[in-house]
């Protein structure tokens, strides 16, 4: 699959690492990292509103590529939610180095039932590149690719902040 190199996506997300964390929904996302230096992306079908055929974001702004992610369940730690989401996004269950939390984040990126998030941001170091679409309906591709060839990628407008933010505080 060819990958779009010109983002079509503008939507203007906000992202703030400075407390209150006061948002309506919890997220984690996996930033998943090859000895390569390579990360892990998949191209999101769905977005919000799901809508396949609506491959513009101002109308969608959950499409695009994206890295692992998902809504942490109530009492459940976000490190753990981190986990279970990589496995069941990507079947990614071992040749894992290392995994922590390294942000927190308040961003005013919409879902089905919000309009903004606390994210937890996972740096999971692996061994090699694996995984597979394991949500077909959800994700066209799994990518692994160096954070500057990825953010030139049609970025899910969310991630295009947090990889931004990540690349200028230097843990990417
Ligand atoms: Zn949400």
């Amino acid at each position: 699959m060819e990958i779009p190199r010109i983002p079509r996506c503008e939507y203007p997300i906000t992202i703030r690492e400075i407390g209150p964390f006061d948002a309506e929904c919890a997220s984690v996302g996996m930033v998943v990292r090859a000895p390569t230096g390579k990360i892990l992306l998949l191209d999101r079908l769905k977005g919000i509103y799901g809508g396949k055929d609506s491959s513009n974001c101002e109308f969608d702004p959950g499409l695009g590529y994206a890295c692992p992610a998902g809504h942490i369940e109530k009492d459940e730690h976000p490190f753990y939610a981190g986990l279970r989401e990589l496995e069941e996004e990507t079947g990614i269950n071992k040749a894992l180095k290392s995994a922590s939390i390294v942000l927190e984040l308040w961003a005013s990126n919409p879902c089905r039932k919000a309009k903004n998030h606390h994210w937890y941001i996972m740096l999971i170091e692996i061994d090699r590149e694996l995984g597979a679409i394991m949500e077909p309906t959800k994700h066209g591709s799994l990518t692994w690719a160096d954070p500057d060839v990825a953010l030139g990628f049609d970025l899910e407008p969310a991630w295009r902040s947090i990889l931004w933010h990540m690349k200028q505080k230097g843990i990417l």
